[in-house]
Order: structure tokens, then C-alpha cells, then sequence
């Protein structure tokens, strides 16, 4: 298949891994941002094949795993409301919450149905005028700019029954934290980073990159999700390491320019603007993410909503769950105790095993633990 075989193709994958095992004279760490990254690597099992020298850590780059408990517990409020419809990706119905998940509230009577688009949602509130309809819209900068064009839609089909409830995060932020308290704990630097490389076709990478790069001294490679992709952008990583350079570099040319998307970039402008934000395991980020601009403050869910937002009727995390350690790339999915046995798909303690973004799915989908070598 035309631009899927050519980047699954053994023979390229080979020739790659010779050429990045000949560059590498010393230990590395690279973390790559993206879920999407992640699956690809374990599910191709580059893990194995990468030389030793050659450390991989896995990112905070899963949208669903780092929406904040609060965010899913004002959802499943909303869902529950007799007069409400709450429209979401299907990502988002397993995701533990305080007092159970989407697909809970579904069980107990609320109206949640799976969207592909967040248009479909503004569709249904044209076609159920009686109900109002509320869009649970996270993610990246990849789905920001679909958010603000059914808001904007909304807006101007004068839709009085659409709200949304985002949230919204950016990347740069979180890899500016991530970087700043990996060093500040001691808990060992990242080296360099793969860039998610969607995030970069709305985004580009002449923006915050450049600052990150130079102030924590790490390449940033800009990167795909098929496995000659990723091992481009190792080879990518690992030439300017050793060349002792901290460079932004595109390694993903047939999706991302320089300045990635103006049009999308301008919807989310328009629409949005940035805020501090809470993230799911790396707390409060300032500009961290997305809110409303005032003009739309009456899509907002929150407010027209005041009575959702209360305490969380239980913990905000199962205590098994070492989530928030492995979105910072602090623990490998691997060694969580409860991979494959409390915590499974079927039964998730935490968001990275829910989602098709998360780490811990990846593990468990492609790289099964044997229960006899479990630490
Ligand atoms: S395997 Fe499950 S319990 Fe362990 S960190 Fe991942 S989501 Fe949490």
C-alpha cells in the first residue's frame, strides 16, 4: 500500500538501525511526546532492536490520559442530567473518574453517544432543539482547531442549546515542566525529544520549539508514527547528540511545514485563548492550555452549568495506579505491578490503559509481561 508499505518495510528499517547503531559511541535518553509514538514503537518492536546504548522513555502526549479527574467528573454530571445529551469521542466513555466512567452514566440513564467529529454534535443540537447538547472536547492542538469550527458554527447557526465542555491542552508547556523538574529531582534528563509530529502540522515547529531546544540544551526532532518514520527521527536525534547540537529538526517533511497550519491555527485563535490549565498527573500548567474566549462564554459548559463543578464524590485516582509517574516517563509501563492483572482494558485502574494513545494499552496490547518475571 502506497505510503504504508514503504514505511513498514524491513529492508528500510534495517538499513536505519545500522546507521543509528553506527552513530551511537554513548548511553542516550530520548523521549518521544506522542502516544501514537508509543504504540508504534512497541507494537513494532523497535524496543528490541534499537542498540543498547539507546534509552526510550515514553512521553505525556495521550490527550485522554492527562484530562483532569475534575473535567470527567463535570461530564458524567452533565451526562446524568435528565435534560442534557453529552456527545464525546469513544475514547473518553472507559476513562476511570471519581465515581465511575461514561459508560456508568450511560448505564444509570444518561444520554452519551460517540462522536467522530465534534460537527456531529452541533448536527444534533440543530436536529433536538428540546435538548441541550454538550460537547466533552479534549485533546491537543491536533483537535482544538475542530473544537473552535463547531463552536464558531454554533455560533452562527445562533444555537442557543450547544455547550462545551474542553479541555484543551498544550504541549509545549507540559515538555517545559517535564524537562525543568525531570533535572530539578534528579531523576535523570532526557537527552532529546521526538515532537509529535500531527500536533506539529496544525502547530509547525518554528514557534515554542526553538526556546525549548536552546534552553534545555536537547534536540527536537520533529517525527512521524510509522516505524522508518520513527527511526528516522532517532537517527535524526542521535546524529546531532553526538554532534553535540540542541537543534529543531523536521524529520516528518511530507506532513509538517515550518509554520505547520495558519488556517486551523487561526481558528483556535479566534476562538480560543491560552490559559493555566490542569493536567491529569503533572498538576496546574501555566499556559498550559485552552479556555473560551469571552465572546463564547455562553458555549461554556461550566458556566451555564455552575451547579456540575463540587467536589469529586470519591478518589480522584485508584492508589494502585502509577499513572502519573508514567506520563512523566518516570516508570516504564512495564514495571507497574498492575499491568495485566488488576488493571486490564476490560478494567482499567487508569487512563494510559484505556486509551489508544495510552502507554500502558501499548504494553499490554504488545509487549505482555509474562505473569511469572513480574517484579
Ligand atoms: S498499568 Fe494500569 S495501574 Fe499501572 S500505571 Fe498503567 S493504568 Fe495505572
Amino acid at each position: 500500500m502506497k505510503y504504508v508499505a514503504e514505511l513498514r518495510d524491513p529492508a528500510a528499517m534495517r538499513g536505519l538501525l545500522d546507521r543509528i547503531a553506527a552513530r551511537v559511541t554513548r548511553p542516550w535518553t530520548i523521549m518521544e511526546i506522542c502516544g501514537g509514538q508509543t504504540h508504534a514503537i512497541v507494537e513494532h518492536g523497535l524496543l528490541d532492536l534499537l542498540p543498547p546504548e539507546l534509552h526510550l522513555v515514553h512521553g505525556p502526549g495521550c490527550p485522554v490520559c492527562v484530562t483532569p479527574v475534575a473535567v470527567l467528573e463535570r461530564a458524567r454530571r452533565l451526562a446524568l442530567h435528565p435534560a442534557v445529551t453529552l456527545h464525546t469521542f469513544g475514547d473518553m466513555l472507559r476513562v476511570p473518574g471519581a465515581a465511575g466512567d461514561l459508560l456508568d452514566a450511560r448505564a444509570h440513564g444518561g444520554d452519551v453517544r460517540v462522536v467522530l467529529s465534534p460537527l456531529d454534535a452541533v448536527r444534533a443540537a440543530q436536529a433536538e432543539p428540546e435538548r441541550t447538547h454538550a460537547l466533552l472536547a479534549v485533546g491537543f492542538e491536533t483537535t482544538a482547531p475542530t473544537t473552535a469550527l463547531a463552536v464558531e458554527l454554533a455560533a452562527r447557526l445562533g444555537l442557543e442549546n450547544l455547550v462545551v465542555l474542553a479541555s484543551h491542552v498544550r504541549v509545549p508547556p507540559a515538555l517545559a515542566q517535564l524537562l525543568g523538574r525531570r533535572r530539578e529531582d534528579g531523576a535523570g534528563g532526557i537527552d532529546g525529544l521526538l515532537a509529535a509530529g500531527h500536533v506539529c502540522t496544525v502547530e509547525g515547529f518554528e514557534g515554542a520549539y526553538p526556546e525549548l531546544a536552546a534552553r534545555f540544551g536537547v534536540p527536537v526532532v520533529v517525527t512521524g508514527f510509522e516505524p522508518v518514520d520513527l527511526l528516522r527521527g532517532l537517527l535524526a536525534c542521535v546524529a546531532q547528540l553526538e554532534e553535540g547540537r540542541a537543534e529543531v529538526e523536521n524529520a516528518y517533511a511530507r506532513a509538517v511545514r515550518p509554520e505547520g497550519n495558519p488556517h486551523a491555527r487561526a481558528a483556535v485563535e479566534r476562538v480560543f485563548e491560552i490559559a493555566d490549565v490542569p493536567w491529569r498527573g503533572l498538576g496546574v500548567l501555566p499556559a498550559g492550555g485552552l479556555a473560551l474566549r469571552p465572546a463564547f462564554t455562553r458555549f461554556d459548559a461550566a458556566a451555564r452549568f455552575p451547579d456540575l463543578a463540587g467536589p469529586a464524590e470519591g478518589p480522584a485516582e485508584d492508589p494502585r495506579c502509577r499513572a502519573a509517574e508514567v506520563l512523566q516517563g518516570l516508570l516504564s509501563p512495564a514495571a507497574c505491578p498492575e499491568l495485566g492483572r488488576a488493571c486490564t482494558p476490560e478494567h482499567p485502574l487508569g487512563a494510559p490503559m484505556v486509551s489508544t494513545e495510552g502507554a500502558c494499552a501499548a504494553y499490554h496490547r504488545h509487549r505482555p509481561v509474562p505473569l511469572g518475571r513480574r517484579p
